[in-house]
């Protein structure tokens, strides 16, 4: 291990959600981003019809990212509805929508708490940084 990896994450430190944790554990990430979007797309994408991946080019960095078809509706237009990231929401919850809003593009708790407009970047960071990685969210490598 690196010496990076070993290094505490702090309040600035990207997070990002990882696929291989998700593969690991054997969770179905496609359930949680079903659980993501709205009633309209899960109705455009339903549950037997296979997804197609297509790059996503990310406004804001230029980055290029593989996302499915259902991954990136809730980028373009899920995520844009008010209350995708509802006060009701628990927080772990709330942070998984951030990273999928952005199409997983690595964000640091402040970055997280800006988006979700909750708690604070202290406890955000203590959220993701417990014994177990909540939803495969861990450091950005
Ligand atoms: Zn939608």
């Amino acid at each position: 291990m690196s010496a990076v990896r070993l290094a505490r994450p702090m309040v600035d430190t990207p997070f990002q959600i990882n696929m291989a944790w998700w593969e690991r554990n054997r969770r179905d990430f496609m359930t949680f981003l079903r659980e993501s979007s709205c009633p309209d797309c899960l109705s455009r994408f339903p549950l037997d019809a296979p997804l197609s991946e297509a790059d996503y080019i990310d406004a804001e960095t230029g980055e290029v990212r593989r996302l499915n078809d259902l991954w990136a509706c809730i980028v373009e237009e899920c995520a844009h509805a008010p209350g995708y990231i509802s006060p009701d929401l628990p927080v772990a919850t709330a942070i998984f929508r951030a990273l999928v809003s952005r199409g997983n593009a690595p964000l640091s708790p402040v970055q997280i708490h800006q988006i979700i407009q909750r708690s604070n970047p202290q406890t955000i960071l203590r959220v993701l940084t417990g014994p177990t990685a909540i939803l495969g969210i861990l450091p950005a490598v």
